[in-house]
């Protein structure tokens, strides 16, 4: 869900090289290793990108980390879990694919836990205003958690774009703690130079609303260029999560087209790469919120994301 009060991110300050580089692992061990490096020594390895297994030889290898990024930097030891993350977490490829190469931002929109001093932080909107720093998200009459959700479709897509041989920065380490503020997931994705953007969202509208939008930024930071690129991203997103998915097109935004340009969205306005936000349907709504709890729907709307980012970057 996307409230005027929902993408919030942090001021909090580290290098812009921190991502932290994690090798090539599956995605559930890649998020253990990853808690442990932040909880237990808050340091990480940018050595361990490019993957050390599985390939060789390649003629369009990652960018090697420089020498500063080799640096130990710490994150925060006092329990991270209470103050907003910064800098994303990078997972190296799995196999070699059709996405060799490329860099995708994968961002589970919210945090696993509110506080509200954080949730109340005012951080810049990226039009001359200010936005919330960022919250858990909607919820379904049951009670599922639209961050769950959120963190729940990351994982299964970011498994799928590494064994496709990309590069993923998430923008939260774990759905346990407080994530960036909204501007920083758009600095992630700036300073990763990321090949595109995935915001995954669910809505919490009327009970009889239906189906999926997508949004986009009406002006990005990366200027018109960046902001038309978007708008295509956003017609494959829509069109592969469709197909994927067999969502009806949202009944109460977009007028039928399912992707609605918005003004306000910090995390897109900010953004000087390709991004677009996913709502993937109705957590109020029961039949849909029956979908978004369910593992195997959550698999095919990560399948519609990742044909999506093939699809853009072909
Ligand atoms: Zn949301």
């Amino acid at each position: 869900m996307l409230t005027v009060a929902s993408w919030g991110w942090v001021l909090a300050v580290l290098l812009p090289a921190t991502i932290p580089v994690l090798p090539a692992t599956p995605f559930a061990a890649g998020l253990t290793l990853a808690l442990g490096v932040v909880d237990a020594q808050g340091q990480f390895d940018p050595t361990a990108h490019p993957p050390a297994g599985g390939v060789q030889g390649s003629d369009i290898a990652p960018v090697a980390p420089s020498p500063r990024a080799r640096s130990a930097q710490t994150l925060p030891r006092r329990n991270p879990h209470r103050s907003p993350s910064t800098g994303g977490m990078r997972l190296a490829p799995t196999a070699r694919g059709p996405l060799w190469g490329r860099t995708i931002v994968v961002d589970p929109g919210h945090n696993g836990r509110a506080i509200a001093a954080i949730n109340s932080r005012q951080v810049p909107d990226g039009r001359d205003g200010h936005k919330a720093c960022n919250t858990t998200g909607t919820l379904s009459n049951s009670g599922y958690s639209e961050h769950a959700h959120n963190w729940a479709v990351a994982g299964q897509l970011t498994k799928l774009l590494r064994q496709r041989g990309a590069s993923v920065v998430l923008t939260r380490p774990s759905d346990v703690g407080v994530g960036p503020c909204v501007d920083e997931r758009a600095a992630i994705g700036n300073r990763a130079r990321a090949d595109l953007v995935l915001s995954i969202h669910a809505d919490g509208a009327a009970a009889s609303a239906r189906g999926f939008h997508i949004i986009r930024s009406e002006a990005m930071a990366g200027g018109s260029r960046i902001t038309a690129r978007s708008t295509r991203l956003a017609t494959l997103t829509r069109d592969s999560f469709a197909a994927a998915t067999r969502l009806p097109r949202s009944t109460y935004l977009g007028g039928g087209t399912a992707i609605t340009p918005r003004p306000d969205i910090a995390g897109l306005n900010l953004s000087k790469v390709p991004a677009v936000m996913l709502e993937a349907g109705n957590m109020r709504n029961a039949t849909e919120a029956a979908l978004l709890r369910s593992p195997a729907f959550r698999a095919k709307e990560a399948a519609g994301l990742a044909a999506a980012a093939q699809q853009f970057l072909r």
